[in-house]
């Protein structure tokens, strides 16, 4: 299925640009004054078709467009509108029909942006978050926080190069996380999550295995479920099994019937399998901003502490912190 993800730089207040005159091309407040969204944006598009309205696409200095290692789409209503290096769409579904298995960039303006954020596959925004105020008259439209989450911020500091603070931030709509990086320990966990989100397939389902194939061992399974040693066991743990659904449940009321006695019998059977004689059941299941998930796809966990450690074992519940971090 084909998935697009709009890139944007605003400010503060979701201000994208300055267009006083409408049958002209706009200008961005911030223009040569932040090389390190310059990168980002190069960074986040590479291999990947790009999406410009008309006057936006225009607005690039000649030298340089079309944007190289990256098919260049001009979203207009022109009929014969035609563009050396590039190709003409005249809605968001031909753009979505031309690269069925891909993630289309759509890279603005402000009525491209508004069109895109109406298509439910559109799905992530990345925001470069110019932190002032500036002038100017076309704005991003604010998104509406029952609906986006933001799943990631990064902070930059202005410096001899780069004239303004600013933030990477990705925002999920809900309806399409399959991961919380909020919740992840490490920043390289934090990276393989991002890159997860942006594959839009789940790592915990059979077409998506990205977290399950090469670092964690599948140790038993059957028509329902699989388990595997987790290669992040909490602290303090002898065993660290997860066993996960092998349908994309996200939640406890999806799990029925037969599921919880399949469950069941596969921990009977590493438990005996282990010989285990005790440990701690828990189950990581709907909302991630409670559940403290990284993958959005229901997952048990099995730990059994180890005997000979001196402290007891330890799993946190909610938002992951750092610790002593202030909320
Ligand atoms: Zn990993
Ligand atoms: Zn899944």
């Amino acid at each position: 299925m084909a998935h697009g993800t709009i890139i944007v730089a605003t400010d503060r207040n979701w201000l994208i640009g300055d267009r006083p005159d409408p049958t002209l091309s706009g200008t961005t407040p911030w223009q040569g004054q932040l090389p390190v969204d310059m990168r980002y944006f190069k960074a986040q598009t590479k291999n990947r078709p790009v999406i410009f309205a008309r006057p936006t696409y225009e607005s690039i200095s000649e030298k340089h467009r079309p944007l190289i290692g990256r098919t260049n789409v001009i979203w207009t209503r022109q009929e014969t509108y035609d563009v050396e290096g590039t190709t003409t769409v005249h809605s968001l579904d031909e753009a979505f029909d031309l690269f069925p298995n891909q993630e289309l960039m759509i890279c603005g303006g402000g009525h491209l942006y508004r069109v895109a954020l109406e298509d439910p596959r559109v799905d992530i925004v990345l925001r470069t978050r110019v932190d002032g105020e500036f002038n100017g008259n076309v704005y991003f439209p604010a998104l509406d926080e029952d609906e986006w989450r933001l799943i990631h911020s990064d902070f930059r500091q202005a410096d001899g190069e780069n004239l303004q603070n600013c933030a990477f931030e990705t925002y999920v709509r809900k309806s399409a996380m399959l991961v919380d990086p909020r919740n992840a320990r490490t920043p390289e966990y934090v990276a393989e999550l991002l890159k997860i989100q942006r594959s839009r397939k789940c790592p915990f389902c059979p077409d998506g295995k990205t977290l399950t194939a090469g670092e964690d061992e599948i140790i038993a399974q059957n028509n329902f479920w699989y388990a595997i040693r987790t290669h992040t066991p909490v602290k303090g743990a002898e065993h660290h099994w997860v066993i996960i659904s092998k349908t994309h449940l996200t939640s406890l009321q999806e799990v029925a019937g037969a599921y919880w006695s399949e469950m069941e019998r596969l921990l009977r059977g590493l438990q005996r399998m282990h010989e285990v004689t005790g440990g701690a059941l828990f189950v990581r299941e709907g909302d991630t901003e409670v559940s403290g998930a990284t993958v959005r796809h229901i997952h048990f966990n099995y730990v059994v502490p180890d005997s000979k450690a001196n402290q007891a074992a330890c799993a946190w519940f909610g938002q992951y912190r750092e610790p002593n971090q202030s909320p």
